[in-house]
């Protein structure tokens, strides 16, 4: 399977190979991010602007052509533009199906009226999908074949490369694992599911958990820290308490690393990779009160001879993982 268009779009083949540059999208609920980069993932200038999405789809569009339009005048020498998008996408037809972060932004062509736009080749990714390519081409996985990208913040998604390749499923949805079920009673997640690893282990659940010790009149102090305000606990101040020895903030981490870690015992059961590569403000910035809980249960459940060599690091790339992604998706789109 390929990236490029299922309708014969003879894609970067046909281009002059001088053609040095990608127009590199990461396309936010909050945020538009541009970037002219060069095809060595150097980033050249950059463009962000509120999404504001409330304002429709044509509205969203309209400024990601104007951040693009702004980033360069000399179009002879972009290879194409990449894009990554919060939700269900179509990489081959490039088509975004749903982004609950983008209300509206359902069943957009954004390929085709990105090429319509700007007569230059446009690759569509799922974003998470986009990161896990960015931090394999241009992170913490360079050189390694077989990785899986999990980024946990205020949801948890990622990115599955097998073989150099980014592994999209049959119709482009692979990769969802924060949806892996790890508490057939736990609570509800967004996606309709229970016991998700998104909703027993991302921020929110963090926060939920911190709250709900708090009502029950647990000691912590993290009951100074929000003001005795349950509703005002962040993760910002779990941290915080976590590392100057508070009980329950600790717990909480713990607990977060264990079921992050059981979501990575089933990974490797299944895919049998060599890296995992953990991104997202959560893990970036609690990396020390998460990791050891993530190592152990991961080194507890994984049969010995699927755990020897593998790695658990952090991302390197941050913020920009997705757009670096987007520039290795034009370079190679994907033959596969
Ligand atoms: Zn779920």
């Amino acid at each position: 399977m390929s990236w490029r268009s299922k309708e014969g779009d003879e894609g970067r083949k046909t281009k002059d190979e001088g053609l040095s540059f990608v127009v590199a999208v990461d396309l936010g609920g909050t945020q538009i991010r541009t970037a002219l980069c060069d095809t060595n993932g150097n980033i050249i200038k950059r463009i962000a602007t509120p999404a504001r999405a409330e304002e429709g789809i044509e509205a969203v569009f309209a400024r990601i052509v104007a951040n693009i339009r702004a980033l360069t005048d000399d179009w002879s020498r972009v290879n194409g533009i990449g894009l990554g998008a919060p939700g269900t996408t179509d990489p081959w037809r490039g088509i975004i199906f749903e982004a609950p972060n983008l209300p509206g932004l359902m069943d957009f062509p954004m390929k085709a009226r990105l090429e319509d736009e700007f007569h230059i080749p446009a690759f569509i990714g799922n974003d998470a999908n986009l990161a896990a390519l960015g931090e394999q081409r241009f992170g913490a996985g360079r050189g390694v074949a077989n990785l899986i990208y999990v980024t946990i913040s205020t949801g948890i998604g990622g990115g599955i490369i097998a073989n150099n390749h980014l592994f999209l499923g049959a119709r482009g949805f692979a990769g969802e694992v924060g949806h892996q079920t790890l508490d057939a009673n736990g609570p509800r997640c967004n996606c309709g599911n229970v016991g998700c690893l998104e909703v027993l282990a991302a921020g929110p659940a963090l926060e939920r958990a911190a709250r709900e010790a708090l009502r029950a009149g647990r000691a912590s102090q993290l009951r100074a820290l929000c003001g005795d305000d349950p509703a005002r606990i962040t993760g910002a101040l779990i941290t915080q308490a976590a590392r100057a020895g508070d009980e329950l903030a600790r717990e909480i981490f713990a607990r977060a690393g264990f079921y992050i870690g059981l979501g990575l015992v089933s990974l490797q059961h299944n895919f049998d990779t060599e890296l995992f590569v953990l991104g997202g403000g959560v893990a970036i910035n609690a990396w020390d009160l998460l990791s050891p809980t993530i190592q152990a249960a991961f080194d507890a459940y994984t049969m010995p001879s699927m755990r020897r060599d593998v790695r658990i690091v952090p991302a390197q790339l941050g913020d920009d993982a997705g757009l670096l992604g987007a520039v290795a998706l034009v370079n190679e789109p994907m033959n596969q």
